[in-house]
């Protein structure tokens, strides 16, 4: 088995998968999963800076549930998917906005080096119907989301994502952020919270 601190084969993402915040970016629900990659090379884990990058204004959080895969998962049903989850671990899918704003596709706005805090992982497979996440800014509650709240259930994401490409042991998905996404500044701590499951706390810091 693989270490649990070894970076992710891969980084599936999930885009819009709350309605609210859906709306506050201005956009619709979509009808099917909105999915991109980030890659293992933006992972940092506990206490390491969040860099901002000097070709973005606007840099932002966003809390997330992350699944990650124990077992491999190609063309599987639902359950068959929820069977194949080893841990739930908190994500902060950081995002240059004003990149992803600019560009038609979003690898650049998301993937700079220090943008993919990882939290570790919990000995114990939680209840994913009633995982909350929790996203503080300097102690400030920011964003708060259930993943019964979720457009598309954990299972779902991972059965579709597995009709597309096999999700491997070690993989992640990021299965999207809530509402109240918002510009993180030098100076800032930023912690992902799912209470009692897992935690990452990253200081922000200018590049030099
Ligand atoms: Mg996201």
């Amino acid at each position: 088995m693989p270490a649990t601190n070894a970076r992710p084969g891969k980084i599936v993402c999930v885009g819009r998968n709350y309605r609210e915040h859906a709306k506050e970016l201005g956009n619709e629900v979509p009808k099917e999963p909105l999915i991109f990659l980030k890659p293992p090379s933006s992972v940092v884990r506990e206490g390491e800076a969040i860099v901002l990058p000097p070709a973005s204004s606007r840099v932002e959080y966003e809390g997330e549930i992350g699944v990650v895969i124990g077992k491999t998962l190609k063309q599987v049903s639902e359950s068959d998917a929820a069977r194949g989850i080893r841990a739930i671990i908190a994500v902060n899918d950081v995002t240059a906005r004003d990149l992803q704003k600019s560009d038609s596709q979003w690898t650049r706005a998301k993937g700079f080096d220090t943008f993919c805090p990882l939290g570790e992982e919990s000995s114990k497979l939680p209840d994913l119907d009633s995982l909350t996440v929790v996203t503080r800014v300097n102690g400030v509650e920011r964003q708060r989301g259930k993943s019964s709240e979720m457009v598309f259930s954990i299972p779902s994401l991972l059965a579709y994502i597995s009709r597309i490409m096999t999700l491997e042991p070690g993989d992640l998905v990021a299965t999207g952020t809530p509402s109240g996404v918002g510009p993180l500044a030098h100076g800032d701590i930023v912690e992902v919270e799912i209470p009692g499951v897992s935690r990452v706390s990253n200081p922000v810091k200018e590049s030099r």
